[in-house]
């Protein structure tokens, strides 16, 4: 026998029970999305290196450390996407879609590649969802794509977390904020770790994302972003703040809440789990305002704000049935028989499974029940030697055990009312 080939470090296998809870999130999800009109975009898994290190930014984590970027066969260097919004950007821009009526509401949702340090929640291939609206540069948007994201959550089961928005403020009053923010940690700046230090000159915003341990502590009594805010980007932020309040939700403001990035600007928020099974990777859907990124990547500038949210660390929270057994099993003395009655209840929209013995002869039919009942099925029909010679089937209930022999051609209408839709499994214990 040859070796085994393992999987690759960081990425994993959907199996059949997990990939029930992932349709079953996904559809949530996707309801939830398009109930606020946002449509579905599709974009490439690959794109030019380029695009991420203009869209996502040279200074970043993802572009520094964790793009597993390679040259095809042309040279030319391409890269697995790391996130979702660069490209969804990039197909905005290449399909002339700024010519439609603003806002452009899309949403995704794919395997996202990062190289990572792999633990619970963090993965080298994982999946997001996200929605993006380009075109209105009003707060009631922001509000919209935030509310989004809470029903979406609330869609999932997903009770145990809250809410944290800030304001970055514009390229009017940011660099102001920086400035402070430099003066105030200057003096710490020996105590920190060296990516905060290389980060002081880059890009001092991104200091306070920091997560080492140690840098930590020092920074207490920084300066408030919301306190440099002009005076728009003070009434977009009352704006925001009176839209959530509106819609019932009770954001937290953390003034300390960054996206290091320049073409960020004014809203930022995450929506971060409370719930001990996630571990540290709390922070389960973040986003935020890019005024300033349709213009870096060749446009002309747009307004617009998404979010992203992870599937692995949703799915891990939510309350997401694995699936239940098929609506009927049947059980058979012959197979071929068997094969017909399945099909009809199938046909009929049923969930159906039957028996296939290994050696190709029927099993007896005390076997063939207990795999009805290893199956999970709701209902066992059942063609014995007897059935089969008077044309009729017993139905049998597996939950209270109580049999009804009923005429073969009655089988359908004795199952009306009585079963789910076959589609989704899992929606019999929705
Ligand atoms: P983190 O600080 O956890 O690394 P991030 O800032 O890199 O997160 P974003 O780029 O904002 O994350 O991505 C949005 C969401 O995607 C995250 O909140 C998380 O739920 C999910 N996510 C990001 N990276 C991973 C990963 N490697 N594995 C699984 N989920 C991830
Ligand atoms: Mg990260």
């Amino acid at each position: 026998m040859s070796e085994l080939i393992s999987a690759p470090r960081g990425v994993y296998d959907i199996l059949p029970e997990e990939s029930e809870q992932w349709q079953w999130l996904e559809s949530k999800l996707k309801h939830v999305i398009q109930l606020a009109t946002y449509r579905e975009i599709r974009v490439p898994l690959f794109e030019h290196t380029e695009l991420f290190k203009r869209g996502v930014g040279e200074t970043t984590d993802i572009v520094n450390k964790e793009m597993y970027t390679f040259l095809d066969k042309s040279d030319r260097s391409l890269t697995l996407r790391p996130e979702g919004t660069a490209g969804v950007v990039r197909a905005y821009l290449s399909n002339s879609m700024h010519r439609q009526t603003p806002p452009v509401k899309l949403w995704y949702f794919g395997p996202m590649f990062r190289y990572e340090r792999t633990q619970t929640g963090r993965q080298r291939q994982f999946h997001q969802i996200g929605i993006e609206a380009l075109g209105s540069a009003g707060p009631a948007i922001d509000a919209e794509v935030i509310v989004v994201a809470n029903d979406c959550l609330q869609a999932c089961g997903i009770t145990e977390y809250r809410l944290e928005v800030n304001s970055i403020g514009c390229t009017e009053c940011r660099p102001r904020y920086k400035e402070l923010l430099k003066k105030a940690l200057e003096e710490k700046l020996p105590m920190l770790c060296n990516d905060c230090k290389d980060r002081f000159n880059r890009n001092p915003l991104r200091m306070l994302d920091c997560k080492v341990e140690t840098c930590r502590p020092h920074f207490v009594n920084l300066p408030s972003t919301i306190a440099e805010l002009c005076a728009p980007c003070t009434e977009h932020w009352q704006g925001l703040l009176d839209g959530l309040q509106r819609a019932g939700l009770s954001p937290i403001i953390n003034d300390r809440l960054v996206r290091g990035l320049d073409y960020y600007g004014r809203t930022v928020f995450e929506f971060i789990s409370t719930d001990k099974r996630l571990g540290s990777q709390s922070t389960i859907c973040a986003g935020g305002r890019y005024d300033y990124l349709i213009d870096t990547l060749g446009g002309s500038p747009t307004p617009a704000v998404g979010w992203a949210a992870g599937l692995e660390r949703i799915r891990l929270v939510s309350s997401a049935p694995s699936g239940a057994g098929p609506s009927v099993f049947v059980v058979s003395s012959d197979d071929k028989a068997a094969l017909v009655t399945a099909t009809n209840l199938r046909r009929q929209g049923i969930s159906c499974d039957m028996d296939f013995a290994p050696a190709g002869k029927p099993r007896n039919l005390g076997k063939q029940i207990e795999r009805a009942n290893k199956a999970g099925a709701r209902f066992a029909v059942i063609q014995g030697e007897d059935e089969l010679a008077s044309n009729s089937v017993t139905v049998k209930d597996m939950k209270s055990g109580e049999q009804t022999r009923i005429p073969a051609e009655e089988l359908l209408s004795w199952f009306d009312g009585k079963v789910g839709a076959a589609v989704a499994c899992t929606a019999a214990h929705d």
